[in-house]
C-alpha cells in the first residue's frame, strides 16, 4: 500500500479511506483502553494523531513506541472528535522500524534551549522548531531562484576555490595540499607555493562578485547563490564562517536600479514565505516571536527609506545632541556600528533603510566614485533586528578610475588581470549586491542567532557534525 505523506493526509476526500503513514513518534499517551500517538514525518509541522484501540493491540507491542521511534501504521482515516485536529487514524497494523531508547534519546518532549539543541545539531531537525526553520529555508531558496528566473537573470556558478585575494585580506581560509610540518620558504621566510596543488596560494571564496561581474558583462543579468567562507573571528549572532550568499550582478544598472532591485527582491522573498510557509510561520509566531507575521506583512507593504550616509550621520549627531548615548563615536567618515544602524532603523525611521553614498575610505575599491570625489555609490540595506542584510554597489566601470583606487588602497592585483579585462574591453555601467541567505532567514523566521537557521553552523572553535 502506497504511503501518504502527513502533509497530504488532511485532504477532506481522504476521510473514510484506508491509509498508510510512516514517521517519527512525537508523543504517546493514553490508558489501558486506548493509546494516542502523535506522528510526524517532516513533511509538515502538523502531526497526525493515531489511535490504538487496545482491544486490538497488546501492551507489549506498543512499549517500543516512544518519543523518537520510527513506525509505519496502516489504518482508517476518520474525522476526529478531539480538539485541534480534523482527522485521525484508527490503527489496524503497526510496524516498528527503529526504536529510540527513552533513557538516551536526547529529544524528549519537554522544551529544550536553543543552546542545548545546537549541541544536538545532528538531531535537532526532528524538533518542531527546526523542522519549520529548515522547511522555510528550502522555500526561500526556491523563492530566490524563482525571482531571478522570472526577471531574466541567469544562475551563474562562480568558483569556491579561488586564487584572488584582493577581497577580504586576512579573512580567507587557505586551501592547500602542502605538508604543514615541512613548508618550503624563501630567504625572507615567505612560503613558496610553486609546488602546492594550484602552483600558487589558494583560498575558499569570500564572494563570487568578481567572477559575477565577468558574467554580467557577458550575459547581462546574472546571480550566484552558493556557499561563502569568511575566517572572521567575530563571535556574533550574525556571523558564520560558512554561509550562503546570493549575489546578483546587472549590466547597465545605476544606483536607482540597484536600490529598486534590492527592495523588490527582499519583498518578493518575504511575501513568498507568507504565501508558502503559512503553517510553519504560524508555529514560529506562536512559539518564538509573537510579532513575526505582522513584521513580515509590514515589510512587504512599506517603502524602504533611501538615506545618504551624510544625512544618516546628521540624524545620529542630532540624536546625540538631544541626549541619546552610543558606545561608539559618530563623525563623518566613521564606519557605522550596529547600535547606530539599529537606532536609524528601529527608533528613528521604524522601517528598513537603504543607506547609500558612503565615504570611499570605508568601502571596497571597486565601488563607483561620486562626482564629489569623497563618496562612493555603495548601498547597505539595514533591517530591524538584523542590521545589515545586503551590501551592494554600483561598480566603478572606468579602467583609469578603478586603477587609481587600486593604487591608493594598495590592493594586490597581481593575479587580477582577468578582472581588469572587464574594464579594458567593452566596459559598461553595472551594479550588484550580496545578500546573506542566513540573515534573510533570521528575519523571516524571527530567530535571533544565525547558528539556528543553518543546519550545521561553522563558527570559531566549532565545526562539529
Ligand atoms: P558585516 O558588516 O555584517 O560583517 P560585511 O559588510 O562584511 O557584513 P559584505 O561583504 O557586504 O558583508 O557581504 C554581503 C552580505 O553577506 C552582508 O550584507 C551579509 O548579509 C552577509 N554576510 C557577510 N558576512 C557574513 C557572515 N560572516 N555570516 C553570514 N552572513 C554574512
Ligand atoms: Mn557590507
Amino acid at each position: 500500500m502506497k504511503r501518504t505523506k502527513i502533509v497530504d493526509i488532511f485532504a477532506p476526500e481522504l476521510i473514510g479511506n484506508q491509509v498508510s503513514v510512516k514517521g517519527w513518534v512525537r508523543t504517546r499517551r493514553g490508558n489501558k483502553q486506548v493509546q494516542f500517538v502523535a506522528l510526524n514525518d517532516g513533511s509538515t509541522i502538523k502531526n497526525i494523531q493515531i489511535v490504538f484501540d487496545m482491544a486490538k493491540f497488546d501492551e507489549e507491542q506498543l512499549k517500543p513506541v516512544t518519543t523518537g521511534a520510527s513506525i509505519h501504521v496502516i489504518g482508517q482515516l476518520v474525522e476526529s472528535m478531539g480538539k485541534g485536529q480534523t482527522c485521525e487514524i484508527q490503527a489496524e497494523s503497526l510496524e516498528i522500524y527503529g526504536t529510540a531508547d527513552p533513557d538516551t534519546y536526547p529529544l524528549q518532549k519537554k522544551g529544550h534551549t536553543f543552546e542545548f539543541l545546537r549541541e544536538k545539531a545532528h538531531l535537532r531537525p526532528r524538533t518542531n522548531t527546526f523542522g519549520a526553520i529548515f522547511r522555510i529555508r528550502h522555500h526561500m531558496a526556491i523563492a530566490i531562484h524563482q525571482f531571478f528566473h522570472d526577471h531574466g537573470f541567469f544562475y551563474f556558478h562562480t568558483p569556491i576555490i579561488t586564487a584572488s585575494d584582493c577581497e577580504g585580506a586576512g579573512q580567507m581560509f587557505q586551501v592547500t595540499t602542502k605538508n604543514l610540518y615541512d613548508l618550503k620558504k624563501d630567504e625572507n621566510g615567505s612560503i613558496i607555493y610553486d609546488d602546492d596543488f594550484f602552483g600558487k596560494q589558494a583560498s575558499l571564496t569570500v564572494s563570487g562578485q568578481l567572477e559575477g561581474e565577468l558574467a554580467a558583462t557577458a550575459l547581462g543579468s546574472i546571480y550566484t547563490f552558493g556557499p561563502t567562507f569568511r575566517a572572521e573571528n567575530s563571535n556574533t549572532p550574525r556571523h558564520l564562517a560558512e554561509f550562503w550568499m546570493v549575489e546578483p550582478e546587472v549590466a547597465f544598472a545605476d544606483l536607482n536600479d540597484l536600490m529598486d532591485l534590492e527592495e523588490e527582491f527582499i519583498k518578493y522573498c518575504v511575501n513568498w514565505a507568507l504565501n508558502n510557509c503559512k503553517d510553519d510561520l504560524e508555529f514560529l509566531n506562536n512559539m518564538i516571536d509573537k510579532g513575526l507575521i505582522e513584521r513580515l506583512q509590514e515589510v512587504v507593504k512599506t517603502e524602504f527609506v533611501r538615506l545618504p550616509y551624510t544625512e544618516g550621520i546628521k540624524i545620529l549627531e542630532d540624536a546625540i545632541a538631544a541626549g541619546k548615548k552610543f558606545e561608539f563615536p559618530v563623525y563623518w567618515g566613521c564606519d557605522l556600528a550596529s547600535e547606530h544602524e539599529r537606532y536609524l532603523v528601529e527608533e528613528h525611521f521604524k522601517k528598513p533603510v537603504i543607506m547609500t553614498d558612503y565615504p570611499k575610505d570605508i568601502k571596497a575599491f571597486y565601488m563607483k566614485l561620486n562626482a564629489d570625489g569623497k563618496t562612493v555609490q555603495g548601498t547597505d540595506v539595514l533591517f530591524p533586528q538584523i542590521g545589515e542584510i545586503i551590501g551592494g554597489s554600483v561598480r566603478e566601470e572606468s579602467y583609469d578610475k578603478l586603477m587609481t583606487r587600486i593604487e591608493e588602497m594598495n590592493i594586490p592585483m597581481k593575479d587580477m588581470w582577468w578582472y581588469l579585462d572587464t574594464r579594458r574591453f567593452g566596459t559598461v555601467p553595472h551594479a550588484g549586491f550580496g545578500l546573506g541567505f542566513e540573515r534573510l532567514l533570521l528575519f523571516v523566521t524571527g530567530m535571533t542567532n544565525i547558528r539556528d537557521v543553518i543546519p550545521f553552523p561553522r563558527t570559531p572553535n566549532n565545526a562539529e557534525f
